[in-house]
């Protein structure tokens, strides 16, 4: 599914020496590397601060308490998504309310956001699942108009960015009060273990995270809020600021792997091949992926088997040894974790139905266009039955 090895090639040299430094510095925790990504993801992404944390999990979790939100407290997000999303919720002893998504972007539908509103809802977790901009235009004016706080869950969609209605561009993981994002490494920017960081534009609330992930320590042995231990490494801040001046470029290569794969396979027509026209305010190129922009960025290439065979190809292309996953197998409302009465499975149509139409593809910045045949061959085959 990824390729990390070959990728490493690229930048192995300036890891290697920046390895060796700071083992012989031994500055392994809070060394110069995580101030100088910290500074450097900052002005790449153009939002005010950054602050640097243990995963991505945590992230999400650390942005939740720097808000304030207390036990009883509903806060909105899609039902289909990693699990980390609402996982962090329920753990805060707030109240997850899951909602649907849109059939062709596979984001949490706006629509269904505003159903879900009660005097209790404090906050939207949109998620920009599988790379691709969920509809900020209408989350972030429902937010306005309902007092609530949006939290971007930005783990797959780093380097992403969202085309407003009146042209405006900004970095997904910029446009709500905070965002979250995920560093693990198959992550669009992935370091060689686990990191994660907060991004905020807001002065007070960065100053109040600052000290949740350092145990809720302003000044040094005084805890004035209760907080977590979450940091990232000297050694993967390393590993990120290396990779960081290439992000677009790794970006590049996914869409253009992602235009492959659906020149390939948009004729097919029980196969639903990813958009990023529908409800986003860019110009879709001929393949229904834009040619100019990353509002999608493809952290997953996601198509919809629509013949109900989406399972007997996936047994087929592991017959052929092809790499795919099923992100996501089973609604989050209808695991047991998080299943709840208040919950109607009517409510959930679209990703009752996606959970059993999709299939991800390889992706990752190293595939090729042979690749990309012999993998588009093997799925035309088996849905024209040829096998
Ligand atoms: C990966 C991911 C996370 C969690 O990130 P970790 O670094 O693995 O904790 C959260 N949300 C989404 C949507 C993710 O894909």
């Amino acid at each position: 599914m990824v390729d990390l090895v070959s990728q490493r090639t690229r930048i192995q040299a300036e890891i290697d020496a920046s390895f060796s430094e700071i083992m012989n510095n031994a500055a392994f925790i809070n060394g110069p590397y995580v101030h100088q990504f910290q500074a450097d993801l900052e002005k790449y992404l153009n939002v005010k601060h950054v602050i640097p944390c243990a995963n991505g999990t945590d992230a999400l979790q650390i942005a939740m308490m720097g808000l304030g939100l207390k036990p009883g407290d509903e806060v909105i997000t899609a039902d289909f998504t990693f699990a980390a999303t609402v996982e962090v919720i329920a753990l805060l002893n707030l109240t997850p309310v899951l909602v649907d998504v849109e059939e062709d972007t596979f984001n949490i539908c706006p629509e269904a956001i505003e159903k879900a509103i009660t005097p209790k809802t404090k906050a939207i977790v949109p998620v920009h699942l599988f790379g691709h901009a969920a509809n900020m235009d209408d989350i972030m004016a429902i937010a306005k108009k309902h007092n609530l706080y949006v939290i971007e869950d930005n783990a797959q969609g780093i380097g992403s960015s969202y085309h407003y209605k009146d042209g405006k561009t900004e970095k997904t993981g910029t446009i709500g009060h905070v965002a979250a994002t995920s560093f693990f490494p198959s992550k669009n920017l992935g370091c060689y273990g686990d990191g994660g960081a907060i991004f905020t534009n807001d002065d007070d609330l960065a100053h109040t995270i600052r000290g949740i992930v350092n145990h809720g320590m302003y000044k040094r042995y005084h805890h004035d809020v209760v907080g977590v231990n979450s940091r990232l490494d000297s050694l993967q801040a390393a590993v990120l600021k290396a990779k960081l001046p290439h992000l677009d470029d790794y970006n590049n290569s996914r869409q253009k792997a992602a235009r492959a794969y659906t020149q390939a396979l948009k004729h097919h027509k029980d196969i639903v091949t990813p958009t990023t026209k529908t409800n986003r305010n860019c110009d879709a190129g001929e393949n229904g992926i834009c040619d100019t922009c990353t509002c999608h960025v493809f952290h997953q290439y996601t198509l919809r088997i629509t013949n109900g065979k989406r399972d007997e190809l996936s047994n087929y292309l592991n017959s052929q040894s092809i790499p795919h996953g099923v992100y996501y197998p089973i609604p989050l409302h209808l695991q047991k974790a998080y299943e709840d009465s208040r919950y109607n499975n009517d409510d959930f149509k679209v990703t009752n139905k996606l959970s059993e139409e999709v299939i991800s593809l390889p992706m990752h910045t190293e595939l090729d266009e042979e690749q990309i045949e012999f993998i588009t061959s093997h799925i035309l085959k088996f849905m024209n039955g040829e096998v």
